[in-house]
């Protein structure tokens, strides 16, 4: 699973960071992942990282599952 923030929905909600810790940062506010390369959750972190996208308030995290 991989995961890429959409850079024009990030809107520094923070609510990402609130659910998901271990899995998503911020850089001066925003997830450090926007404009980034699609990045490769590591292994048990996917339920987090699925927490994190469905709370983000823009849905700009997308998942990307293996093999689509
Ligand atoms: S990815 Fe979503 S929840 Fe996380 S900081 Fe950006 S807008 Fe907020």
């Amino acid at each position: 699973m991989k995961i890429r923030v959409v850079p024009d929905l990030c809107c520094g909600a923070q609510r990402c960071v609130a659910v998901a810790p271990d899995v998503y940062r911020l850089a001066d506010g925003y997830n450090v992942l926007v404009g980034q390369p699609d990045w490769e959750v590591p292994a048990g972190l996917e339920p987090q990282a699925l927490r994190g996208a469905r709370a983000c308030p823009e849905s700009a995290i997308k998942i990307i599952e293996d093999g689509s």
